[in-house]
């Protein structure tokens, strides 16, 4: 007998949808969220198909979940993700589903007020209530308790007796509606024909990709709230990609003070009855705008109307773990499948956003200029070969002077090193040992803050010993180069009546108390900022003139090719921290190699030649974005199993013409959370279908046996 069947996408690393048959009288449609039986349990799944067939022994369809259902656009902008990743397509699709927790009831929100009758019985409490409630407004049984000083329980009994009656409320909307006029800015010219130009796109036929170019501080925020504006006033929602960490609450007020209201915003930690609120109403296209990070990308919008990748250059684009994308290409593809546009933003784009303009594939808008003509931070070099600076000590005489003259005009100054902690290395001086993670191969990182020794690959923490644990020799460990704690114990004996404040993510306290302190900073409240890359990017400190760079080596020597192009991101937005409001700003580089084409072009402000060199290197070497790449990544807890399966793997890779398989060999970091890892690299030439490449070499491989893993990350970022 034909019956209906459904195929159904479950949201667990499996690669294909299971057929299940639908009962009778089950009106389903593909797309929508259902119930079924996978082995002895129910799961939820998500019908990728419909189909007519022999459905006899096919187990049947449990139920349909009340959720919205998955729109044709979402579930190919899934199955391209799971495509051209090589994920399973049910870890793509648990990415973009959000099953609601069926527990989890919605709590009325009932409110109270005063009603008259007198009670039976006056109580002293019962009088507080009263006296509050005299004023007959509506308020949470919660607010009246606290307002009054009483129990819930005595609210309670005052509504059993008639005194107070209870008043449903409406639910708050999960997000505000943004107003398109509400506080237009009074735009450059620079930064007008920009908006313009991008909001002529948005209406067109087949809407572009534009890389929105300007230097630090030139108004890149304020053009591109000039589309999302556009985006509001045809009904469409619009979508802001951000690096989580920016996500400040300068960000939202300064959208807060275009649209009247605060976007919603999406990221890790947005939780609970919050998340699923937000889900379904981002799903219903209720929800306008939303701000969000790497994630907000798979969330089922209604009618998406435009992207915007902030700082599209960021390495917090890409996830590297589980299913391995890159935010800003993937936000590309949805664009298309959505037919919005999609807008990156940079001072410092990547090498392939260049590229992908050069090839007329993304339109170029720039904005060369910061806004209200202020003029770019001046960069000097600092040559650490010719300062002579104590043992002990890495601030430069020369950084040391400016820095006094910076904060004796009240101006703020940053000092700058991407290291945590107190000290990348720890040694003892009696014996000395190096302490070492035990699950990792890489040096535990001292924390003198929190007093512990931390590994910044698993997360693994030990006290900081009293006597070696090698030797026993007591006092005798010695940090060895600086992490940021320790340049702010220099700073603190530098300039001890300054206010200093170190900031990296280890601060403690959490989000909050690091977006008031990022405030406060604002507002001027401490002369000297020590801090990781966490306060190079985004924030606007107007006090702030002086950017000083401890070590601008640091990541030159890593061997990444995509070394030169992350460090002169890094030190272009770092610098770009200075004089970004009336006061003119600069900023001191120390480095040992001032001649490296990094530093050169920093300091000369020929941003376009660095570039030009670098992707010619990178031409040359027929690297990304001129030729592709993927690595697989062999893990095992055992080493011989995790390079014998790699080994077997490459006897296997038959590569054809334009395609090159380097490796086994062990990864970067071999040791990780006590695997072993082993990586092969594939290198093909642009035009190579590498995933079908891939494809096929998988299907050739041996089954992975044992604890044995093998992920592959296609377009790896460091490589
Ligand atoms: P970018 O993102 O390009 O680095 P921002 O958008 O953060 O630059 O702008 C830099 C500063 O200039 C911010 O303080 C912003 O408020 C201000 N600004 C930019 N455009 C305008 C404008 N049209 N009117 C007033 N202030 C502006
Ligand atoms: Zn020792
Ligand atoms: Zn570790």
């Amino acid at each position: 007998m034909v019956a209906k069947i459904a195929d159904v996408l479950i949201p667990l690393a499996l690669d294909t949808a299971y057929s299940y048959a639908v009962p009778d009288g089950l009106a389903l449609e593909e797309g929508d969220v259902v119930q079924v039986p996978l082995a002895n349990r129910e799961v939820a799944g998500v019908v990728w198909s419909m189909r007519e067939g022999q459905g006899g022994n096919l187990k049947k369809v449990t139920g349909v979940i009340d959720a919205p259902n998955l729109s044709p656009k979402m579930r190919k902008f899934l199955d391209w993700i799971a495509w051209y990743t090589l994920a399973p397509k049910g870890s793509a699709l648990a990415m973009g589903l959000k099953i609601p927790d069926m527990d989890r009831q919605e709590v009325a929100r009932v409110g109270v007020k005063l009603a008259g009758a007198l009670p039976k019985r006056m109580t002293p409490a019962r009088q507080k209530v009263i006296e509050v409630a005299q004023d007959g407004a509506v308020r949470l049984k919660s607010e009246l308790a606290h307002a009054a000083g009483v129990s819930n329980g005595v609210i309670d009994g005052l509504i059993d007796e008639g005194t107070l009656e209870t008043v449903a409320l409406l639910a708050e909307p999960v997000a505000e509606m943004p107003d398109a006029g509400f506080g237009q800015t009074g735009l450059s010219d620079g930064q007008r024909d920009a908006a313009n130009e991008i909001v002529a796109s948005m209406g067109e036929e087949h809407p572009p990709v534009i890389l929105l170019e300007g230097v630090t501080g030139s108004g890149k925020t304020e053009v591109y709230f000039e589309a999302v504006a556009e985006a509001v006033r045809t009904g469409r929602q619009a979508l802001i990609l951000m690096p989580e960490i920016a996500l400040t609450a300068q960000f939202l007020d300064r959208f807060a003070a275009r649209f009247g209201v605060k976007p919603a915003t999406w990221h890790s930690g947005v939780t609970g009855r919050r998340r699923e609120r937000l889900y379904a109403g981002i799903a219903s296209g209720e929800v306008k705008v939303v701000a969000g990070a790497r994630s907000a990308l798979f969330l089922p919008y209604a009618d998406l109307g435009l992207i915007v990748v902030d700082e599209e250059h960021e390495t917090a684009y890409k996830q590297e773990d589980g299913v391995h994308y890159h935010a800003r290409d993937m936000a590309v593809v949805r664009g298309k499948i959505e037919h919005a546009p999609v807008l990156l933003a940079s001072a410092t784009p990547s090498i392939e956003s260049r590229v992908n303009v050069e090839r007329g594939r993304y339109r170029h808008v720039k904005l060369p200029e910061r806004f209200g003509g202020r003029s770019m931070p001046k960069i000097r070099a600092v040559d650490l070969r010719r300062e002579e600076i104590p043992k002990g000590r890495w601030l430069s005489p020369t950084l040391v002077l400016s820095v006094e003259d910076t904060v004796a005009r009240g101006e703020q100054a940053l000092l700058f090193l991407n290291r945590r902690g107190y000290a990348p290395l720890t040694l003892c001086r009696a014996c000395a040992h190096r302490y070492e993670c035990p699950n990792c191969s890489s040096w535990l990182v001292e924390h003198r803050f929190r007093r512990s020794l931390v590994c910044h690959h698993c997360g693994h923490v030990e006290r900081t010993p009293q006597a070696c644990v090698e030797c026993g020799s007591i006092d005798s460990l010695v940090p060895c180069g600086p992490g940021v704690e320790r340049i702010a114990e220099e700073a603190a004996a530098l300039f001890p009546d300054k206010r200093c404040i170190v900031l990296s993510s280890d601060f403690p306290g959490g989000t909050e108390r690091l977006r008031a302190e990022l405030a406060a900073i604002a507002a001027g409240e401490f002369d000297i900022v020590i801090g990781t890359q966490l306060v190079a990017k985004g924030h606007n400190f107007p006090l702030m003139t002086l950017v000083g760079v401890l070590d601008a080596d640091i990541g030159l020597t890593s061997g990444d090719p995509r070394a030169a192009e992350r460090t002169f991101q890094m030190l272009q937005q770092v610098t770009g921290r200075a004089g970004r409001f009336e006061k003119p700003g600069r900023a001191l580089v120390q480095t040992w190699q001032p001649d490296h084409p990094v530093i050169a072009a920093l300091v000369s402000g020929d941003a376009e030649r660095f570039y030009e060199e670098e992707t010619r290197v990178r031409e040359m070497a027929g690297l990304p974005p001129f030729g592709r790449l993927a690595s697989l990544i062999v893990s095992a807890a055992d080493r011989e199993a995790a390079e014998a399966h790699a080994r077997a793997m490459a006897q296997v890779a038959e590569p054809p013409p334009g395609v090159t398989v380097l490796g086994p060999a062990e990864a970067p970091l071999a040791l990780i959370r006590g695997r072993y890892r082993y990586r092969l690299l594939v290198k093909t030439e642009r035009e190579v279908d590498l995933q079908a490449y891939l494809r096929g070499w998988m299907a050739r491989c041996p089954k992975i046996r044992g604890n044995t893993r093998v992920s592959i990350d296609v377009d790896p970022q460091s490589f």
